[in-house]
């Protein structure tokens, strides 16, 4: 097989061949490593591990003839550089971490590798993961390999885990791990064409992620398809009694769940969900879904969410309270970078206020606003009211339906640069995502079309806690009557 041919395969696809022997892990490796090479331009990596993922190549070769591999042996991901990586340098995307290397390795890392993942290095995402556009990051904004037909403005691959996405859609890593805190697995695989799933809250261990906002932060994966996400996760998942978040709860097989078709499911549409101004084009993509999941066999319901509009202002607290508090540790003395000052204040101010870029001192602002005396009541206390109020109506709307159908961002990518200097709009982006994160639930964006442009756009499923099931079956019937099989200019020219 080519390496071109190589690059095209899914998690599915290139088991079945390693498994078959139809090539080894090392060919498929090198391919990647390839394909890592050729999409240098678009910045997804902040740090490459060529050598790390030919050691992890050997290995699996190794378990794959001794016949102890599992469903993710030999596959080449990237891991979004949020995970800490033992004796690999993480960064959160920011200087103040300076040259971190970290002496463990988180719980999430430590299971894809254990199932025998090879590691092509650590991906690019906004300075920790604050971020819709991967703009932030202190080491360049990463690019999507789509790209405007006319004028070829570069394209934001979304945030935060925007690396990640990008490596799945340029064909630079056949999956890669992110991390979701308010949209930011589920946007940039809207924005990239592929898919991107956040599980419950509870279901992936936090442990060893650098921490955002602890009650929201999730892992989940990116993958070309809905079935890859599944097999992904199955390793992803399980109960860690080092995250005390972790939910005990056993990890089915996803990949199974997903077959079964989705006759006599129940789709709520949320109407408030149909905001003002929403494109043409996120309209009739939702309404395509609609249809979609329709003939599939499901059951479609108006529901109402009434708590809709509150999310995102809410989520503008609890993220920012809980990262004001979070960030806290990076002070210049336990790790991390240090700049010297006249007294010990000195050093704390001149570290944090050089080491953190923009966006991450406005968030430590605003959390340390809502957070202060006076302030907490009308702030922060409120935004827990209404939190809960949220995940009230999801617990009302599953009473009636299985699952909900939403668009995934109201958008397709925007060209980099373009809503730098309007922080609300850039946090518009996540109107559509956060309420499942204030809630906890489980929710995929699967590809479903493009807009007139040729940019691909996304629909997102949300489902009841821990009932990831449904959300991969509802993702698969979408993938399947979608039939999207677009794929960016470096996926095309680049791997001939
Ligand atoms: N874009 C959202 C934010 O900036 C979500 C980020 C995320 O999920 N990590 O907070």
């Amino acid at each position: 097989m080519s390496k071109s041919e190589l690059l095209q395969l899914d998690i599915a696809t290139a088991g079945k061949g390693l498994r078959d022997g139809d090539f080894t892990a090392i060919e498929l490796t090198e391919a990647y490593l390839d394909a890592v090479e050729a999409s240098r331009e678009l910045n997804i990596f902040i740090t490459e591990t060529p050598d790390r993922a030919m050691a992890d190549a050997v290995a699996a070769d190794k378990s794959i003839k001794a016949g102890t591999s599992s469903k993710m042996t030999g596959m080449p991901i990237g891991m979004k550089d949020l995970f800490c990586t033992q004796g690999i340098k993480t960064t959160a995307a920011s200087n103040i971490l300076g040259e971190f290397i970290p002496p463990y390795e988180s719980t999430i890392s430590a299971r894809l590798k254990a199932a025998g993942t090879i590691l092509l290095g650590k991906t690019n995402l906004d300075e920790f993961a604050m971020g819709s556009s991967n703009t932030t990051s202190a080491f360049g904004a990463a690019i999507n390999p789509w790209e405007l037909t006319e004028d070829k403005k570069p394209l934001t691959p979304g945030g935060s885990s925007g690396g990640s996405a990008a490596a799945v859609a340029a064909g630079a890593a056949i999956a890669a791990t992110g991390t979701d805190t308010g949209g930011s697995i589920r946007q940039p695989a809207a924005f990239c064409g592929i898919v991107g799933m956040k599980p419950t809250y509870g279901r992936c261990s936090r442990w060893g992620v650098v921490a955002f906002a602890s009650s929201l932060d999730q892992a989940g994966p990116f993958a070309r398809t809905v079935r890859d996400a599944a097999i992904m996760l199955e390793t992803m998942a399980g109960h860690d009694p080092k995250d005390s978040t972790s939910a005990a709860q056993a990890t089915p097989n996803f990949e199974a769940l997903i077959d079964g078709g989705v006759k006599g499911m129940r789709v709520g549409i949320p109407k408030e969900y149909r905001v003002e101004d929403m494109p043409e084009e996120i309209d009739s993509i939702w309404r395509r879904g609609i249809e979609m999941v329709t003939a599939a066999g499901a059951e479609v319901v108006e529901v109402s969410l009434p708590m809709t509009m509150s999310a995102l202002p809410t989520y503008y607290i609890v993220a920012p309270a809980e990262a004001s508090a979070n960030l806290a540790r990076y002070d210049g003395v336990r790790y991390g970078a240090r700049v010297e000052g006249d007294d010990l204040n000195g050093m704390y101010s001149a570290t944090r206020g050089q080491g953190f870029g923009k966006e991450v001192r406005r968030r430590i602002m605003i959390g340390t606003y809502v957070l202060s005396a006076g302030y907490y009541d009308a702030y922060y206390k409120k935004a827990q009211r209404v939190r809960t109020l949220i995940s009230q109506d999801f617990d009302n709307a599953f009473h009636s339906v299985d699952a909900l159908l939403t668009p995934t961002t109201p958008g397709a990518a925007f060209p980099i640069g373009e809503k730098e200097d309007d922080p609300i709009s850039m946090y518009l982006n996540d109107v559509f995502t956060v309420p499942a994160s204030l809630a906890g639930l489980p929710a995929i964006s699967v590809p479903v079309g493009s807009n007139e442009n040729g940019l691909p756009l996304g629909l997102q499923i949300i489902g009841r806690p821990f009932d990831e099931g449904s959300v991969f079956r509802l993702g698969q019937a979408l993938e399947d009557a979608a039939q999207f099989d677009k794929r960016p200019r470096l996926t095309l020219e680049g791997f001939k």
